[in-house]
């Protein structure tokens, strides 16, 4: 398991509702932990990580003996408040840091790796990073969020990224379009 990077088509795939939780999608979502720690990262998202399952994992420390571990199965955010502007970046596009206004509160409905219902109401970091998260499963990522002319400052980062990705594929290190949607259809088809 590894963390994708732009542009990655399994971050535009909308994920799928989770129906069965096995074994081995706990495992993978300690391992989700451990690649979001060791990247220095507060959430992450499963199409992250190439699974295009509805759930994501966040802890706002950043830190594996700090803070709370929160696992979000098939999240429903609503109820959005007020606004704020603060920086973000995303572990699947590294080192690009842009502003993002983004509501200052939302609601949150899920379910815990247990199937226990959680619901919060939330605000402040947990509330962006929740609401950055829910973008992932999306597939919207937060530079489709930000200002135009802070699309233009990241424009050249952004193409650095898109050309590691050609040259990934066409040395075969990614799989190409038609093999990435024929792995999903199987993660989809065992869990959802
Ligand atoms: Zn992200």
């Amino acid at each position: 398991m590894e963390i994708i990077h732009y542009p990655h088509p399994t971050l535009r795939h909308n994920s799928k509702t989770i129906r069965r939780i096995d074994r081995e999608l706990q495992s993978a979502v300690r391992e989700m932990f451990e690649l979001m720690y060791d990247a220095r990262g507060i959430g992450l998202a499963a199409n992250q990580v190439d699974l295009p399952l509805q759930m994501f994992i966040l802890n706002v420390s950043g830190e594996p003996d700090n803070g709370e571990e929160l696992v979000f199965v098939n999240p429903v955010v609503d109820q959005p408040k007020g606004s704020q502007v603060s920086e973000e970046g995303c572990l699947s596009i590294p080192g690009v840091h842009a502003d993002v206004n983004r509501p200052s509160q939302v609601h949150i409905m899920a379910y815990d790796l247990a199937g226990n219902e959680i619901d919060m109401v939330v605000d402040g970091l947990l509330a962006r990073v929740i609401q950055h998260e829910y973008d992932h499963l999306h597939g919207v990522l937060f530079v489709d969020r930000i200002s135009d002319s802070a699309k233009k400052q990241i424009a050249q980062e952004l193409e650095a990224f898109e050309l590691e990705f050609n040259s990934l594929q066409l040395g075969k290190k990614i799989p190409d379009e038609t093999a990435i949607l024929k792995r999903l259809t199987e993660i989809e088809s065992r869990y959802c």
